[in-house]
């Protein structure tokens, strides 16, 4: 198998081509000129933009096609528990969405996102402390396209962004997209360090570099399974408030906490240096691909300008047919299902390990999807991955989680979607991989 990491096209031969072709493009002959434009796999390979230099095939992309086999358990993908949904009831919405108001809901609508909804959205970050009006929130593609878009606007080739060790592989492949250099900052058990936050901010000073953004991930981090504890939010707002940099706050996991209420979140703690972004994909369910950012008026601004140039306008559909889920299902009690479910899996997954690989170290998540496992020391999980798919199990390796190489002892378990008969039974083959890789 190819490892994750190594492009299609080598990139000497890549470099080699594209000189070529940009010889022969010189010539008279338009017809020799697109032949030599690429190579045999790819006429196009001279045209491409720079950015896409970074758009390699990733590690998860490469894993989906084997780990959707039936025999391999797959703690790779994070995908939400949909057998748990009500779909009658969500059927039920959608019909009665196109009969009664068909008119609206197929037709395009407001590029900042449907009023009705973010008046909604504006209830459901009551819980965090966030206190908005439906005017500061533009509803986007998923929280994914508004990572594109905070992206979009501010980010330059060469620019910084600083960024957790380790950090969501989407986000890393947007950044690098837009060709920003990504800086990682050391977490621990209590997430995002301050001081470690500090010292960087201040070395990329002393540089002459000044970040963008922070991104991070404060609630059950994904792939970390760590969450920024409540005395360290303030702490990191005031470090990133003295450097002058935005926080850019990515927070889908924030009601899916097993215990207690969620923490403040950080665009709580300060209206007007976080950019948060929010989704219904973890929630309810995310082939609608609605999500939503809050920013400052602005920022807002500019935010919705990029919205309307990506995509016109977001789902009009997909926004109303939640909007009538929230306003007529009890959508907090079916987060509280999902809660349950994913308490049982984490606390299959947590048991499974302390049984079956003792010899690892992970972390212990409070919430959300992930575990964060680091293996004995020496062992590649990277270099593993072909060796547990043939076990029939799949995981992410902590490479995908890092703009360097690092990450190699690590991988990330998921346990939001297998049972926990099956979350125990892929560990348990996990740990024969381990085993005999630490016998060889
Ligand atoms: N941010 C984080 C941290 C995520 O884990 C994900 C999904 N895996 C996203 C953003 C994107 O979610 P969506 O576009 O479905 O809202």
């Amino acid at each position: 198998m190819r490892q994750p990491h190594e492009p299609v096209i080598p990139r000497a031969a890549e470099a080699a081509a594209a000189a070529g072709a940009r010889a022969a493009a010189a010539s008279a002959d338009p017809g020799a000129a697109r032949a030599a434009v690429g190579n045999r796999l790819d006429p196009w390979l001279a045209a491409y933009a720079e950015r896409t230099r970074s758009m390699t095939t990733s590690e998860i992309r490469a894993l989906f096609s084997v780990a959707n086999r039936p025999e391999v358990v797959s703690l790779a993908g994070g995908m939400p528990y949909l057998p748990a949904l009500p779909l009658e009831v969500i059927g039920g919405i959608a019909q009665r969405l196109v009969a009664e108001r068909g008119a609206v809901a197929l037709q395009y609508g407001s590029g900042q996102g449907e009023e009705v909804l973010r008046e909604q959205i504006v209830q459901v970050m009551t819980a965090q402390g966030i206190h908005a009006s439906p005017e500061d929130v533009v509803v986007t593609t998923g929280s994914q396209q508004a990572l594109d878009l905070v992206a979009r606007v501010f980010l330059d080739p060469g620019d910084v962004v600083v960024a957790e060790a380790p950090s969501y592989v989407g986000a890393l492949n947007v950044f690098r997209s837009y060709q920003a250099d990504v800086v990682h900052v050391a977490m621990d058990a209590e997430g995002l360090q301050p001081q470690a936050l500090e010292e960087t901010l201040t070395a990329l000073a002393a540089a002459g570099r000044r970040a963008k953004f922070l991104y991070t991930v404060p609630n059950h981090h994904n792939p970390a399974g760590v969450t920024l504890s409540a005395a360290r939010r303030p702490q990191v707002l005031e470090v990133a408030r003295r450097h002058g940099v935005l926080v850019l706050e990515d927070d889908p996991y924030a009601l899916l906490g097993f215990d207690g209420d969620p923490l403040p979140a950080l665009r709580s703690l300060d209206a007007d240096g976080v950019v948060h972004l929010g989704s219904f994909s973890k929630t309810f369910a995310p082939g609608f691909r609605v999500g939503w950012a809050v920013a400052p008026h602005a920022v807002r601004e500019k935010l919705v300008m990029a919205a309307e140039a990506s995509v016109l306008c977001p789902t009009s559909f997909g926004q109303l047919a939640i909007a009538e889920y929230l306003s007529t299902y009890d959508w907090r009690g079916q987060v509280k299902v999902f809660r349950e479910l994913y308490r049982e899996r984490r606390d299959a997954t947590l048991q499974a390990l302390a049984t079956h690989l003792p010899e690892a170290r992970w972390t212990h998540p409070e919430g959300g999807f992930y575990v964060w496992v680091t293996l004995p020391e020496g062992l590649d999980a990277t270099a593993m991955l072909p060796r547990a798919v043939t076990a029939r199990v799949a995981y992410v390796p902590g490479t995908a989680f890092y703009a360097d190489d690092s990450g190699r002892r690590h991988l990330r378990l998921s346990y939001c979607f297998p049972t926990p008969e099956r979350i125990v039974e892929g560990v348990r083959r996990l740990a024969g991989v381990v085993q005999s890789e630490l016998e060889t």
